[in-house]
């Protein structure tokens, strides 16, 4: 990775992953782009475009120009949303990432796509979920998420595309809001217990679900991407994840720093639904022997951490 454009840029992993990546590789070298520009840091820290995914074209342009060698395409519509408009999130999710295949086949790029827990279904085995195993996922999302699984693999057996992925959970992170994901209330839930010391939760009870801190996902995207090829014989979607929890263990770990803290339910069927035919906790260990995947946060560690940082921000934000 020597010169990368990110797509989606300024959504929830975009947003951090673009200013880590400017740290290892160099400001110029990592440009951002998204369909929106806002005054965020990744705006205005390095090179930044505005790009619609959906127009090849356009996308084509501004590789070529930046003269990249690495494509990270971030841009989609999450669980929650595409479910609400599947047709808006298929030709986003395929059609934008069929584009960005292209490019990278035409001009030579390695490639990241991230895949998700969504890519599984209720007939995959929920507990300890294998890395190679059953996908019938009924959700739009899920649907997206496999068939761009098995594009991203087609794209390397087909024509040489050095493409990799990892099957993310649901990613807690203090600086960009989630958009539209089913496991955001994991995030929702530290802004409320320090906002208003209580929480009400969409998932319900005894709903576990995987969940990984934002540092270790973005570490995550740059082993996998420095990762020699020699080692990978899984490509482009890696189970990576860092826990399981079910809301009332987050409620518990809050409640040790939080301890008014008071969580209630009021259970939104659609997002629950999709959580239930999610599993419960999935298996990495590919990950870790393909290319030593190790995530230094557990839920523990994570609490401590957010809390810590959305205080600062939050009281910033209020001065
Ligand atoms: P996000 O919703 O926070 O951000 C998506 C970004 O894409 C937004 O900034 C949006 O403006 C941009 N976008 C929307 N339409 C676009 C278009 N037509 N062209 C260009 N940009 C467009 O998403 P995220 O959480 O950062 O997720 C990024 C990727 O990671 C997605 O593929 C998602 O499925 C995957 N993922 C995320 C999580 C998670 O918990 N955040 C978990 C698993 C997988």
């Amino acid at each position: 990775m020597e010169k990368i454009i990110v797509t989606g840029a300024l959504g929830q992993i975009g947003s951090e992953l673009v200013t880590k990546l400017r740290n290892v590789y160099g400001a110029q070298n990592v440009v951002a782009t998204d369909i929106r520009k806002t005054d965020s840091e990744v705006v205005h820290s390095g090179p930044f475009e505005i790009l619609d995914v959906t127009d090849g074209k356009a996308m084509y342009d501004i590789t070529k120009k930046y003269n990249a060698d690495t494509l990270i395409h971030l841009a989609a519509l999450l669980s929650a949303t595409a479910e609400a408009k599947p047709l808006l999130a298929w030709n986003l999710n395929m059609g934008g990432l069929v584009n960005a295949l292209e490019v990278a086949r035409e001009l030579r790029c390695q490639f990241f796509t991230p895949s998700s827990i969504g890519a599984f279904g209720p007939s995959t085995p929920k507990d300890a979920t294998p890395q190679d195993t059953i996908q019938r996922p009924t959700t739009m999302y899920g649907v997206n998420k496999v068939s761009g699984e098995l594009l991203c693999d087609y794209y390397n057996h087909k024509f040489g595309v050095d493409t990799r992925g990892l099957r993310f959970p649901g990613l807690i992170s203090y600086v960009t809001p989630p958009g539209g994901g089913t496991t955001d209330y994991a995030v929702e839930i530290y802004y409320e217990a320090l906002k208003n010391k209580s929480y009400t939760s969409y998932i319900d009870k005894g709903t576990y679900m995987d969940m990984m801190y934002m540092p270790d996902a973005l570490q995550a995207i740059v082993d996998l991407m420095e990762a020699e090829e020699c080692k990978l014989k899984h490509r482009n979607a890696f189970n990576v994840t860092a826990m399981s929890f079910a809301p009332e263990e987050i409620t518990a770990v809050i409640k040790k720093h939080i301890p008014e803290f008071t969580m209630n339910y009021d259970v939104d069927p659609v997002r629950q639904a999709i959580a239930e035919s999610w599993p419960n906790s999935i298996d990495a260990t590919a990950a870790k022997e393909e290319w030593g995947f190790k995530a230094q946060y557990d839920l523990e560690s994570m609490t401590k951490d957010m809390l810590e940082k959305l205080s600062v921000k939050l009281v910033k934000n209020a001065g």
